[in-house]
């Protein structure tokens, strides 16, 4: 399997609940962690990471192939990596909107693209894209963000109507707030806000959301496809 940008964050959860299921794991960031140097040495007969810009399609073609050479064959693929500049549009700087679409939805569009070509030869493949809920309701200050994940989650749609009929199902999971880099940029009384609406009385973990990766792309998961599953802790019920 793929999971994009799974150096830290919720990548490196999905990550970890794919290599503690006994799966093979490819992963790619920019930059290595000390957790990527971690999975090297532990599962090094089932992991792989390069360093790989998801917005430069060279590079993302690269690693495609290698992990298509390391293992011949791609059955799941969770595209995960995505990044937030804040500010509203009125403001926003060119390059940041720029960096924000180059990665979230045209190098989310071309890995699909390419893992899907490997998946439709075998008639089988499991789709995650993660969006968020910020994509479903929107959020002050995040709109070009928000635009590219309810980008996401159309082409979750479209994708499991071109590709259902082939044996692959696509799904996006909506996650609220997560305890990751990306929260860092909201202040305490910001998190503080969003835990006290939050039924579930907290912010979301990794965890939270790998599990749901796990249940939609468990091989025996071929009927739920097409959908946004949400996972905010209750905050948009
Ligand atoms: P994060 O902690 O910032 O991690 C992002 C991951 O993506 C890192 O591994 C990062 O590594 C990688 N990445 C960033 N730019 C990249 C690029 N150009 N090419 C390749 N890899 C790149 O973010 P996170 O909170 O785990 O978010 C993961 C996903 O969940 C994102 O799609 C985000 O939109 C979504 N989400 C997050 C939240 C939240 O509250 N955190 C809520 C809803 C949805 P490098 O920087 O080294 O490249």
């Amino acid at each position: 399997m793929i999971v994009t940008g799974g150096s830290r964050g919720l990548g490196a959860g999905i990550v970890e609940g794919h290599l503690d299921a006994g799966d093979r794991v490819a992963t790619c960031a920019r930059s290595r962690t000390p957790e990527v140097d971690r999975w090297e040495k532990e599962y090094a007969d089932r992991f792989l990471f390069q360093e790989v810009d998801l917005s430069n399609r060279d590079q993302t073609t690269a690693f495609v192939n290698a992990v298509v050479e390391r293992w011949e064959t791609i059955e799941v693929l969770v595209n995960n990596a995505g990044v937030a500049r804040d500010g509203i549009l009125a403001m926003a700087d060119d390059d940041d909107i720029d960096l924000v679409i180059d990665l979230n939805l045209k190098g989310t569009l071309h890995i699909t693209k390419l893992v899907t070509r490997r998946m439709l030869a075998r008639r089988r493949g499991h789709i995650v894209n993660i969006s968020s809920i910020v994509g479903l309701s929107g959020y002050r200050g995040l709109s070009v963000y928000s635009a590219t994940k309810a980008a996401l989650d159309g082409l979750t749609r479209s994708m499991a109507r071109e590709l259902g009929s082939r044996g692959i199902v696509v799904n996006s999971i909506a996650p609220g707030y997560l305890r990751t880099e990306m929260s860092h940029g909201l202040d305490e009384a910001q998190l503080d806000q969003i835990v006290r609406r939050t039924p579930a009385g907290r912010l979301g973990e990794p965890a939270d959301i790998a599990r749901i990766v796990l249940f939609l792309t468990d091989p025996a998961n071929d009927y739920i496809t097409g959908q946004v599953i949400v996972a905010d802790g209750g905050l948009t019920a």
